[in-house]
């Protein structure tokens, strides 16, 4: 339960949420006035930097607040997730231009604008899997121009700050090489085209950002991805990104346990007794709740050894990635659970428990991927046993 005033108020704004998820996943449309009600609230700033005004909240407590955002409405929970990581990995990593990170900063807490990078395409898929973009970025006189077409592309209805991952062509031949570039929502060139239409969360305004010559000054370029500095906290964005996705999700789960716990409780067939009293409901709503305090345990575990520093035990940076992977099947189970709990009704679309049936199904696309989380941990345990 909240045990901070932000997880409280989180709790609070989720409940408005939900009243309005059914019209938002239904069509498909983003929900501006959450993120009004998020702004006004200001949650736009509560992983920035207390030296930039924000509210500077901890790992442990930023996965806390997107586990009540997402007992709401796992889009708008989602959504948020990628634009609070970026302060919050950034106040560890250091990986952007100080000019940039003030600037990002100056905009959420000022203007209450947003951030998330663009660096999926259809092409390429997730660049995780090593690929090299097609969007590219051509020196020119004085700076870059961008041409491409990114996917996937959270709160792109309301973004403004659009990091943009791209191809370098050398000049000379050889190999192209990977950089950043940041791309702001009225450059001339740059569109969204509405295509997010998708089974699960539907009101994330993941469209596609369309990039048409678009002319960028040198203060634009963010740095090479392909020459990462060497930096002891380099994972932080991965590590902030993997455990607000798994407990967002865990919100969904719970969610789904709550709508079937009330419905259990009310639930009586023939006017007899409820079906809260059935063994086999009772099994399923208890483990339910096994799945969903493994879950808090595992993210709160990860977030603890990765805020700690202390690499006691398994890696923090391993158990991160064993939270996220878990956190999702054990999420996907719960609501597996609670939709035999409700019987066949489950099915009806006017009840929201098949929207978190599908909801909960979106983090397995978000990285850490299965089976690349699952290689991380076998390349621990059997190239560097000494190292966890
Ligand atoms: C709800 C949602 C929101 C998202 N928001 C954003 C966003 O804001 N910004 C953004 O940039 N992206 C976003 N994404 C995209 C996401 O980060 C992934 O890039 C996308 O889901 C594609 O990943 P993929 O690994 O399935 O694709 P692919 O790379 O096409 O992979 C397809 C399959 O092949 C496997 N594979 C690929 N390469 C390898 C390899 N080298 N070795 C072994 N297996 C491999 C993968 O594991 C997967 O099973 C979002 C995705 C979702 C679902």
């Amino acid at each position: 339960m909240p045990d901070s005033e932000v997880v409280a108020l989180a709790a609070s704004l989720a409940e408005r949420f939900a009243e309005r998820a059914t019209g938002h996943d239904r069509d498909g449309s983003f929900p501006h006035e959450n993120f009004a009600d998020l702004r006004e609230a200001g949650f736009l700033k509560l992983t920035v930097p207390r030296t930039h005004g924000g509210d500077e909240i901890s790992l442990t407590e930023f996965v806390q607040v997107q586990e009540a955002l997402a007992r709401g409405d796992g889009s708008t929970a989602l959504a948020l997730n990628m634009h609070l990581i970026r302060f919050g990995a950034e106040r560890e990593s250091h990986s952007y231009p100080p000019f940039w990170f003030d600037e990002l900063c100056r905009g959420a807490v000022e203007d209450g604008r947003l951030v998330n990078t663009a660096a999926t395409e259809e092409g390429l898929g997730s660049p995780a899997g090593g690929g090299i973009p097609e969007t590219v970025a051509t020196p020119v006189e004085g700076g870059w121009v961008l041409g491409g077409r990114k996917t996937f592309v959270t709160l792109a209805p309301e973004l403004w700050y659009m990091p943009v991952l791209a191809r370098i062509d050398p000049r000379d031949g050889g190999e192209a090489e990977i950089g950043d570039f940041m791309v702001l929502r009225d450059d001339s060139g740059v569109s969204i085209d509405e295509t997010w239409d998708a089974l699960g969360m539907r009101a994330t305004g993941s469209h596609d950002l369309v990039l048409e010559g678009v002319r960028l000054g040198n203060d634009r370029f963010l740095g090479y991805r392909s020459r990462p500095k060497p930096s002891p906290r380099g994972r932080a964005s991965g590590v902030w990104f993997a455990l607000g996705v798994a407990a967002t999700t865990t919100g969904v789960a719970q969610a789904a346990f709550d709508y079937a716990v009330s419905f259990a409780r009310e639930r009586a067939p023939n006017g007899l007794r409820t079906i809260a009293e059935f063994p086999g409901v009772r099994r399923r709503i208890a483990r339910i709740a096994l799945l969903l305090q493994r879950n808090r345990a595992l993210i709160a575990d990860a977030a603890a050894a990765w805020e700690g520093g202390e690499e006691s035990g398994m890696l923090a940076s391993d158990r991160v990635v064993v939270a996220k992977i878990d956190a999702l099947n054990n999420a996907i189970e719960a609501v597996d659970e609670a939709m035999r709990v409700v019987g066949g009704v489950s099915l009806q679309k006017h009840r929201p428990i098949e929207r978190y049936y599908r909801d909960v199904r979106a983090g397995l696309h978000n990285p850490p991927l299965e089976d690349r989380a699952l290689e991380q941990i076998a390349r621990t345990a059997l190239d560097f046993p000494d190292a966890g």
